[in-house]
């Protein structure tokens, strides 16, 4: 999870629906403004071009119970369908942290150890980011269904192979093989846009001492 820059004003489609009856919160505009804020990228596990993209209510609207929730362009977010599976659980109904609204990396760190995806928080009393953790942590070891067992593992084969492209750029800087391109290829690798850009900014962080040069590209929000 990084900071997304959410763009106004809403779009359009969002006031007029919402006078209606049964209006939609997923008109074109909305899809459009969504994707391109979101830069076609889950907001929770960070996959990217995603294919089955969801229209994802930071708190819930509960079918309507909550209309006023249904069609705020400030809590839609854009998620893939197996992260919003897994949000869709009483558990998360008080909300998780609002990347739009603050920098995710402040007070999370996303690593990856082996197969196993490992997210720290700063202050564990915490509850936004305690469920936080829990939800990141959750996309990507939950298998209850024989789906997800599927879909949570390939996040995880995802992951690692982003990963490992890292890594391989990164020792050429080690053994001092590193040219322009390389750099670039960095710069572009932990460019909030990319792929599990947290996992690999917070990679590149931990590694502070050993690619100083990198921690430019790296910076937090201010
Ligand atoms: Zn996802």
């Amino acid at each position: 999870m990084v900071k997304i820059e959410r763009s106004f004003p809403a779009p359009e489609s969002l006031a007029e629906e919402a006078r209606k009856v049964n209006g939609r919160y997923d008109k074109q505009d909305v899809i459009e403004q969504l994707k391109e804020d979101f830069h076609n990228k889950c907001y929770i596990c960070e996959l990217k071009d995603l294919q089955d993209p969801n229209v994802e209510h930071l708190f819930p609207h509960k079918n309507g119970k909550y209309p006023e929730r249904k069609f705020d362009w400030e809590n839609l977010f854009w998620s893939c369908g197996h992260c919003n599976g897994i949000k869709n659980n009483s558990k998360y109904d008080e909300g998780i942290l609002d990347c739009c609204k603050s920098d995710p990396e402040k007070s999370i760190c996303f690593r990856l150890r082996n197969s196993d995806v490992a997210i720290a928080v700063s202050d564990p009393e915490d509850d936004i980011l305690r469920r936080t953790a829990s939800l990141i942590t959750e996309t990507f070891s939950l298998k209850n269904t024989g789906m997800r067992i599927y879909t949570s593992d390939e996040r995880v084969k995802q992951l690692q192979k982003e990963m490992n492209l890292l890594y391989k750029q990164l020792e050429k800087i080690h053994n001092g093989s590193g040219s322009k391109v390389t750099m670039r290829m960095i710069r572009s690798m932990l460019s909030r846009e990319s792929a599990f850009a947290a996992f690999k900014r917070c990679y590149v962080r931990d590694h502070a001492m050993e690619y100083p040069e990198l921690q430019q590209y790296v910076e937090l929000d201010t």
